[in-house]
């Protein structure tokens, strides 16, 4: 078992690099990958952990982007110290935190009345801000019962409290990943729910750009979706992933592994994935 998608407190999970080096030896997981969202905040201390515990980890992000549609981008194998990645995860770092003032002000006129220091209680040390941060400030409050809720009736996309940031384009998201050493996967594209030719014009136009994976397996994809991800993955020659998005408390749902549990061919694909990264 493998999970190649998991986020700490260096966005938004609620266990520490650490912790979940840690849970996943406990659970015999043989490979581990945090995919922190624009931040590789965590990567330092992954690499440690996994070192002390004997258990296989990559360095990973995953990447806001987008034009016409919004992608998750994730970069495996990147180097976590790279200046020119760093200076543009640190952008998208800050463009968060202007978002999570928008947001507020948003919720203010909404006679939801949570404040900055109420939102970044949730955020880790130099951990960079989500909607989940805020999310849990509004339940903490007692204005909404849970954090989907929260998404659903005010910070989600179709939630009137919603505020756009400032993104990488997905050309833009791909070179900032192959610079930095890393492979680019596409992560959850079942949940785009793109029509074939939609889903088609955009893979063609991220493959011209070195698109190096798929993400087929994943805690929200159905198995319509995983076959969809697969089939293209096939036709395309692209890498087979897989990841659960575990994020801890704040998505309790979902647990290290799930939705990966007929990936059948895991293990082999792992192999290609890990020489990928050579
Ligand atoms: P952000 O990074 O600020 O754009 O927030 C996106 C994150 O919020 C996702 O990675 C999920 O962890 C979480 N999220 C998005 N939609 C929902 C939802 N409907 N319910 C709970 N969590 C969500
Ligand atoms: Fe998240
Ligand atoms: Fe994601
Ligand atoms: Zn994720």
């Amino acid at each position: 078992m493998i999970d190649l998608h998991v986020h700490s407190t260096a966005s938004d999970g609620t266990c520490t690099p650490s912790e979940l080096v840690r849970l996943a030896k406990e659970q015999n997981l043989k490979a581990l990958s945090i995919c922190d969202h624009d931040t590789v905040g965590g990567v330092e201390e992954e690499l440690r952990a996994g070192e002390a515990e004997k258990l296989t980890v990559i360095p990973g992000v995953e990447i806001s982007c987008g034009d016409w549609v919004d992608i998750h981008l994730l970069g495996y194998f990147v180097d976590h110290n790279s200046p020119d990645l760093l200076r543009i995860l640190d952008f998208l770092s800050r463009s968060r935190d202007g978002r999570m003032y928008k947001i507020l002000e948003n919720l203010e006129k909404y006679g939801i009345h949570v404040t900055p220091e109420e939102t970044l209680r949730y955020v880790g040390e130099d951990g960079v801000t989500g909607r989940p941060h805020i999310a849990r400030a509004m339940v903490e409050k007692g204005y909404v019962p849970d954090i989907p809720t929260a998404f659903r009736k005010y910070i989600g996309l179709h939630g009137c409290c919603y505020a756009e940031r400032e993104k990488l384009s997905i050309t833009q998201a791909i070179q900032t990943i192959h610079k930095a050493g890393g492979i680019a996967v596409l992560a959850h594209g079942g949940l785009l729910r793109l029509s074939d030719e939609d889903l088609n014009r955009l893979l063609d136009q991220m493959q011209r750009d070195g698109l190096d994976g798929l993400e087929c397996y994943h805690s929200s994809h159905t198995l319509k979706m995983q076959k969809q991800m697969r089939m293209q993955a096939q036709k395309r020659g692209l890498l087979v992933t897989g990841g659960s998005d575990f994020h801890g408390a704040s998505k309790p749902q979902v647990q290290l592994h799930s939705g990966l549990e007929n990936w059948e061919d895991e293990e082999s694909c792992l192999e290609k994935f890990l020489e990928a990264g050579k």
